[in-house]
C-alpha cells in the first residue's frame, strides 16, 4: 500500500511506503495556531518510509513537550506538512490536512486536551489525554 499527499498549491509532495505507528489529534496551543484554531492531526510514521519532493521551508520551536520541533511547511503555500524533532530523529509527523484520502485518518487519542478550547470537539469514543501520553508501540496498527 501507498499513502500519499501534498500541499495546497502541489509543490510539495509526498509518499509513504508502510502504515503510520500512531495517529493522533493534539490540542496544544501551538498546534491550534497552525491548525486554524482546532486541534492538529497527526500521523507518525517512521522516517525512512516517508519519500518527500518539493522546498519545504521550517520553524523551530520547544513544545510543551520540551522537545524542539521542526515545523515543516511549503516554502511557496506556507501549508503546514511534517514536523520533526532531533529527539526522536527517526520519526516524522504527518499533517492529516495534507492527506489526498483524508478518510485514512483514525485517531487513537486526543492529545493536550488541557489546553483545548471550551468549543473543542472531540469524539467521546477517543481517549483523552491532559498532556502528553505514553509513547506510542512501535508497530503499524493498521494491518
Ligand atoms: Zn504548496
Ligand atoms: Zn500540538
Amino acid at each position: 500500500m501507498s499513502i500519499t499527499g501534498g500541499c495546497l498549491c502541489g509543490a510539495v509532495r509526498y509518499e509513504i511506503s508502510a502504515d503510520p505507528i500512531t495517529m493522533r489529534v493534539c490540542w496544544c496551543k501551538d498546534c491550534q495556531r497552525l491548525a486554524a484554531g482546532n486541534g492538529s492531526a497527526n500521523l507518525l510514521f517512521k522516517r525512512d518510509v516517508v519519500t518527500i519532493t518539493g522546498a519545504l521551508a521550517t520553524f523551530s520551536k520547544p513544545a510543551d513537550s520540551g522537545n524542539v520541533i521542526d515545523r515543516k511547511f511549503c516554502a511557496t503555500c506556507g501549508t503546514q506538512m511534517f514536523g520533526e524533532t532531533a529527539a526522536r530523529p527517526d520519526f516524522i509527523v504527518v499533517r492529516a490536512g495534507s492527506l489526498d484520502d483524508p478518510s485514512i485518518f483514525k485517531p487513537v487519542a486526543n492529545i493536550w486536551t488541557s489546553s483545548a478550547p471550551n468549543w473543542a470537539c472531540m469524539s467521546d469514543t477517543v481517549p483523552k489525554f491532559e498532556r502528553q501520553p505514553p509513547p506510542p508501540r512501535h508497530a503499524p496498527i493498521r494491518s
